[in-house]
């Protein structure tokens, strides 16, 4: 029974674990395509038919992981992902058992996918990931002990049932819980840079090599560099230095968008990358960000307010061209800004490395 209890576990971790592997490099993701969507209703369905060949007899009745993984799925991966896969266990269980008629158990599995899902829902709306699967695998546990109870007719032992599968059920959720997150924490600190919380220069370069791979779409970038910062430093001491870099981010993270990512590049140093922007659009853009950072008073202390300007150079991507060299182009025209005296935005007009600086008469 332990043995088994265990193999469940190891069995139920694998797909989280493929999870958080195969979403590396996206963060914060909400929408698959539907290549990742399949991969993962496979995925989960084997989970789940493994899980059936683990199940153990437990007064009477059969009972497996199955609750508890399509739980953490629900919790996790969204009904898109979940609601398939236990259609498809439940065709493989039915189709195995041979107990009730195919279409009868896929319209039940459906229902109780449905319920689960509402279950979540509202469960959503006042709890976090923990309290969510809490609130679920209690629902799959009393539904557990209804079915005990109409075979046994017998309260005192369904009530034993109910304490011991609900026992076990938390002990191994809880368990699941902390490598969930455990593995998010680790992410997130692979990803973000620890001081403004922007995306770092990893996940920068990463979005460059994703993006190589799909050059139909219009791609801009935008490199940001604050002006003469070590002055502000050696002014007003590194931990003003750190508050200013914080509030800039603050400015450039609300631009943030699936479009237009923002990145802390370097020390001072930030990059936006737009994609599918025109041009005007990309430009509109870069110019509303200066414009509000260099507007925005960053507290230093409690009576001393600063405010930076900023060294800008954007650059679209041209036919043929890699997304190296467009990275190159945003450099040399950002240096352009410094050399022309800085607070400005410098377009790079083309691949040949042509500069066109930009009057930005609003700061
Ligand atoms: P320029 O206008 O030419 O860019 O001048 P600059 O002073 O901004 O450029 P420089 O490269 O000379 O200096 C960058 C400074 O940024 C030096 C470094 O101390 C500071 N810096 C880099 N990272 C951090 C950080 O995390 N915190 C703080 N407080 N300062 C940092
Ligand atoms: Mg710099
Ligand atoms: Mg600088």
């Amino acid at each position: 029974m332990f043995s088994t209890i265990i193999a469940n576990m190891a069995v139920i971790f694998m797909p989280i674990y493929f999870y958080f592997r195969s979403n590396y490099a996206i963060s914060d993701k909400k929408n698959f395509t539907f290549q990742e969507l399949s991969t993962f209703v496979v995925a989960e369905t084997l989970v789940g038919v493994a899980l059936i060949h683990l199940s153990v007899f437990f007064m009477g009745v059969p009972i497996d992981g199955r609750a508890l993984f399509f739980s953490i799925s629900m919790t996790y991966f969204g009904w898109k992902i979940t609601l398939p896969s236990m259609l498809l266990v439940e065709a493989y269980h039915l189709y195995v058992t041979g107990h009730a008629p195919l279409l009868m158990g896929l319209v039940s599995t459906f229902v109780f996918a449905s319920s689960m899902y509402v279950v979540k829902i509202v469960a959503a709306k006042r709890l976090e990931a923990y309290g969510q699967l809490i609130v679920l695998i209690l629902y799959n546990v009393v539904l557990k002990s209804l079915t005990v109870f109409f075979v046994l007719r017998d309260l005192p032992r369904t009530i034993l049932f109910f304490c011991i599968l609900g026992s076990v059920s938390y002990v191994i959720m809880s368990g699941l819980y902390l490598q969930m997150n455990d593995l998010r924490i680790l992410r997130e600190r692979s990803d973000y840079d620890y001081l403004t919380r922007l995306l770092n220069v990893r996940k920068f370069k990463e979005r460059l090599e994703i993006l190589e791979k799909n050059r139909q779409i219009a791609i801009s970038i935008a490199l940001i560099d604050l002006d003469l910062f070590k002055t502000f430093n050696d002014t007003y001491g590194h931990a003003a230095g750190d508050k200013i870099l914080w509030g800039v981010a603050q400015v450039l993270s609300a631009y943030s968008a699936p479009n237009a990512l923002t990145y802390r590049v370097g020390g001072e140093e930030f990059a936006i990358v737009m994609v599918g922007m025109t041009r005007k659009e990309a430009e509109l853009l870069i110019v509303d960000v200066m414009d509000n950072v260099v507007n925005r008073p960053i507290p230093l202390n409690r009576e001393q307010l600063t405010s930076v300007t900023l060294s800008v150079g954007l650059a679209f991507s041209e036919e043929g061209e890699s997304l190296n060299r467009l990275w190159k182009r945003a450099d040399r025209a950002m240096y352009q800004s410094k050399e022309n005296g800085r607070n400005q935005l410098t377009v790079s007009s083309g691949s040949e490395g042509k500069v066109q600086k930009k009057e930005i008469n609003q700061f």
